[in-house]
């Protein structure tokens, strides 16, 4: 195996300062930028439908495509969430699931998060506040409103007791979504750790620890999901 700096410098030859990659698979256009002046951290923007990602030149493969991964995640979340009327719209969802499901269990706030890692969505029944990850606006439907319907119900129940999912029995797509938000966890974890080239194996970044359930361990005020 070669020594490290001989293989960085090898790959810094090879990787162009500007790439284009076209859309596929649900993800729009993108223009990557690799800058030996950027030393700050990677950055991205949408331009004209594409997303112009900007990164510091050298960076390990797997590194680049979980920041890419990152970053094209939390915008595309982002205008998906507006999309779908920011908060107000996932407030107005909010109250059509409870009326259906939940004899009117009100949240005291519920908001869109970019900020929620790999957790789908979170509760704090001591204070009433629900959060919906940024990641779960570009899902369907049903899985969505399952995201929003699970944390609802943790208003009534705090943990995932038997009279918890008694809550949810009623929703008809609940193991539909349930197998969607895995499959959609695994995909993550997969696309986290890309098959790289043999000589460039010399950063083997372990697979970031995922939540068995993506859900939320926030403080201990907080209940899990
Ligand atoms: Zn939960």
């Amino acid at each position: 195996m070669l020594p490290t700096a001989a293989v960085d410098a090898a790959r810094r030859a090879r990787v162009p300062a500007l790439e284009h990659r076209p859309a596929g698979a649900g993800r729009p256009a993108l223009e990557i930028h690799r800058s030996p002046r950027r030393t700050r951290r990677a950055e991205a923007h949408a331009r004209d439908g594409v997303i112009v990602v900007r990164l510091p030149a050298g960076m390990p493969t797997a590194d680049e495509e979980r920041a890419i991964g990152q970053l094209v995640r939390r915008l595309t979340g982002a205008k998906r969430a507006a999309d779908l009327g920011g908060d107000e719209g996932l407030e107005r969802r909010a109250a059509i699931l409870a009326d259906r499901y939940l004899h009117g269990a009100r949240p005291t706030s519920v908001r869109w998060s970019g900020r929620m890692g790999r957790r789908w969505g979170s509760c704090t029944p001591s204070d009433g506040t629900i959060r919906i990850s940024r990641d779960v606006a570009s899902m369907p439907g049903f899985v969505r409103d399952y995201v929003l319907l699970h944390e609802l119900a943790h208003l009534r129940v705090a943990d995932h007791s038997p009279a918890f999912h008694a809550l949810l029995a009623a929703y008809p797509d609940r193991d539909r979504a349930r197998g969607y938000l895995e499959g959609f966890a695994a995909g993550r974890l997969a696309a986290a750790t890309p098959e790289l080239p043999p000589q460039d194996v010399v950063d083997p970044a372990a697979p970031p620890q995922d939540d068995q359930d993506g859900e939320a361990r926030r403080s201990g005020a907080a209940r899990r999901g």
